[in-house]
């Protein structure tokens, strides 16, 4: 097991990339606590599947909104009392907003920023001391490809995934030295709600998501949650302050099109 009993706090593990990571990091024997702000039914359903695999022993659910200092001050307190000192943290709730700089209101900017970007700082805030009195920790940032280049019409979140791409590199400097390592992974699109929502809402978008990536795949979030496995063992412990891309290639791409038939 690549982290048995490490102790492990995953925000926005209600669903998505979260939710498997949650299921990886507890197959790989670490102690997890995960949150989000809603505890839908399905955290039921998963808590039995994970009992239904014998690895439901070491796993808590905390609702716990990121952008509230109260709640996060309590959730970090929340695992130092159940677990101990916090080793791995995935700094992974998000959300999604889409609009140019003028569809994007100032209560719209300040709801994506609080979360996206404070809710990392604020929960790294009151995470970081557990790793130092612990001597040894791996922060994962969850920035996106979104965070590395720019996409048409998503002013904000790209602006939030910008900042994490760097809040990482300057975390992994500051920390490094005290056995601290601090990487990002940047997914292109993965195959969540918020990608099904839109190639629901998109006629024909999937499709175009699957011509534009160099592998014509659309990720599954075990594919992220699988680099988060390996950012978060003592396997990476050479490797501090990278931010990741999980895109198949697309980031690799300048833009300009393929012109004849090589
Ligand atoms: P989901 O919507 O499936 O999961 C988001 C999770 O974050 C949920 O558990 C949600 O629960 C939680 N969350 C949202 N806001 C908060 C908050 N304020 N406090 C605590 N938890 C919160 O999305 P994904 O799994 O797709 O996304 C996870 C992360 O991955 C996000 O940061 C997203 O930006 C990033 N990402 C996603 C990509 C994709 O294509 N899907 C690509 C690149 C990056 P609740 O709403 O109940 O709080």
């Amino acid at each position: 097991m690549r982290l048995k009993d490490k102790v492990a706090l995953i925000t926005g593990g209600s669903s998505g990339i979260g939710l498997a990571t949650v299921r990886r990091f507890a197959e790989e024997g670490a102690k997890v606590v995960f949150c989000s702000r809603r505890a839908p039914e399905k955290i039921s359903d998963f808590m039995q599947e994970l009992k239904d695999a014998g690895i439901d022993a070491n796993v808590r659910y905390v609702q716990c909104d990121v952008s509230d200092e109260a709640q996060v001050k309590a959730l970090a307190q929340y695992v130092k009392d159940t677990f101990g000192n916090c080793e791995i943290l995935f700094n992974n709730a998000g959300i999604h907003l889409a609009g140019k700089l003028l569809e994007t209101p100032p209560e719209a900017w300040d709801r994506i920023m609080g979360i996206d970007l404070r809710g990392v700082y604020l929960v790294s805030y009151y995470i970081l001391p557990q790793m130092l009195e612990g001597g040894w920790g791996s922060i994962i940032n969850m920035s996106s490809v979104s965070g590395i280049c720019a996409d048409y019409a998503m002013c904000a979140y790209n602006t939030a995934k910008g900042a994490i791409t760097n809040l990482t590199r300057a975390m992994a400097l500051d920390y490094a030295d005290s056995n601290i390592r601090v990487n990002a992974v940047c997914p292109g699109v993965v195959r969540t709600a918020i990608a099904e929502h839109t190639f629901e809402c998109v006629p024909g978008s999937e499709e175009l998501f699957r011509q534009n990536y160099p592998t014509h795949l659309i990720a599954d979030p075990v594919e992220v949650a699988n680099a988060c496995v390996f950012l978060g063992a003592r396997e990476s412990d050479a490797i501090n302050g990278v931010n990741l891309p999980i895109d198949g290639g697309i980031t690799c791409h300048t833009g300009q099109p393929q012109v004849g038939t090589y």
